[in-house]
């Protein structure tokens, strides 16, 4: 039987921040991971790290922030049309050397990869091919099934999570009838950033809404699809459509597609009744990803359970006060993000006649009034102040 003070299921990017930031505490960890440490999952995923990740992350180790900031790209700018006009526009201006920037964009392969050094260098432990399998949580310690014993476990396997099963809990919520497809292009690695775009009523793409969004290596092309599509046949080939919607110069290399409906889910409860598991990230909740909160409310969760557990091992407060107060705190916050991700979507369906009719009327009086057009840019993402006081996640 090894022993840690924490063990940390998943070495997703949410259980890797939460080993850094238990680690950055003196705190033993070992993260035991499903997966090989050569598998490859496919795709861009999470491209958004929102500036208070990565200033939580800087806290346990302020290299790490740098080298996203670096590694990343922020957008040149902010740029919003309806069915081929622009309605806003504007620029972020070019981030200083040495300073965090307001976000850094970057495939989550290499959020993970950066991730995976820090948590080395700081001495987390990393148990590959070592699915957890069972919990048991006993008077003094809680136990997985492969042989690992600690005093906490902070549950981070993603959406199908093991131990939140394992803890008697479940995601409730809903899924969106609408699909989206997702491409990634291939770009310049060292080309100026682009400028995130949301087309509404894209001429080109049948007036359906398009969002492209740059990170470093690759630019995001979303699609909002119709009931009626053929969604086979429109990710079979993306390069039959998607050259209209991109900047011209765009190198036509599909990199990834996929498709997805959107989840809205939040678990009953993200502790064990005796207080010594907490889930976070994907295990916890999940959201539709415009507005950016699966990854970046997952490094929140991950900032708050690094806190409980230390506060529950140096006795600051209680164990059941720490882990409770985790409870409380991060549900509520999701909670706020579900109900801010699903604002977003109702936007983005415009399923309803009067929520279209305000779209339509903002595009045209957008000619005249900038703080219109700036709503229009805005409520694709859903309100800001969603999460806990000071932090938008
Ligand atoms: C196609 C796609 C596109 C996305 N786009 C965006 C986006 O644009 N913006 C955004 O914010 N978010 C986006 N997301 C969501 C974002 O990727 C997630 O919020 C983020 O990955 C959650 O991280 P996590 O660590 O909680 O879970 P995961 O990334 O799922 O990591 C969980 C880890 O746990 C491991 N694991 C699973 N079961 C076990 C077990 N029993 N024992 C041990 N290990 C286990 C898995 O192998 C994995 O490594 C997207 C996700 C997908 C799939």
């Amino acid at each position: 039987m090894r022993h840690s003070d924490v063990l940390v299921a998943g070495g997703g990017p949410v259980g890797l921040a939460a080993a850094l930031l238990c680690a950055a505490q003196g705190l033993v960890v070992t993260v035991l991971e499903a997966d090989a440490e050569t598998a490859v999952r496919a795709g861009s995923r999470a491209i958004f790290v929102h500036g208070a990740s990565v200033g939580a992350l800087a806290k346990a180790d302020p290299d790490l922030a740098q080298r996203l900031s670096n590694r990343g790209l922020t957008w040149g700018g902010k740029h919003t049309l309806w069915a081929g006009r622009t309605v806003y526009r504007t620029s972020y201006p070019h981030p200083r050397c040495g300073t965090t920037p307001p976000f850094t964009c970057l495939s989550q392969r290499d959020l993970e990869a950066e991730l995976r050094r820090a948590c080395l260098e700081a001495g987390v432990r990393l148990a590959w091919r070592t699915p957890v399998e069972s919990v048991t949580v006993g008077p003094g310690h809680v136990e997985v099934g492969s042989g690992h014993r600690a005093s906490f476990l902070i549950g981070a396997d993603g959406a199908r999570s093991t131990v939140r099963t394992a803890i008697g809990t479940r995601l409730a919520g809903t899924r969106s009838d609408a699909s989206f497809i997702v491409v990634d292009l291939a770009d310049d690695p060292a080309g100026p950033p682009g400028d995130r775009v949301f087309h509404y009523r894209h001429p080109a793409a049948g007036y359906r809404h398009v969002l492209t969004a740059p990170f470093r290596g690759g630019l995001r092309v979303d699609l909002q699809c119709r009931p009626t599509d053929d969604i086979a046949g429109l990710t079979a080939d993306p390069t039959a459509w998607i050259a209209p919607l991109v900047p011209r110069g765009t190198p036509m290399e599909v990199t990834w597609v996929s498709h997805y409906r959107f989840h809205q889910a939040v678990a009953d409860t993200f502790v064990d009744a005796g207080r010594r598991v907490l889930l976070a990230g994907e295990a916890a909740h999940l959201f539709a990803p415009f507005g950016a909160r699966g990854l970046n409310s997952g490094i929140a969760d991950a900032t708050a359970a690094a806190e409980a557990v230390a506060d529950g091992l140096t006795g600051t407060v209680t164990r059941a006060e720490a882990v409770t107060r985790y409870d409380t705190v991060r549900r509520a916050a999701a909670l706020r993000n579900r109900d801010a991700s699903a604002q977003a979507l109702h936007q983005l369906l415009g399923t309803d006649m009067s929520t279209r009719a305000r779209q339509r009327a903002a595009a045209i009086a957008a000619r005249f009034s900038t703080a219109t057009g700036a709503w229009l840019d805005r409520i694709p993402y859903g309100p800001r102040d969603a999460g806990i006081p000071g932090s938008p996640y």
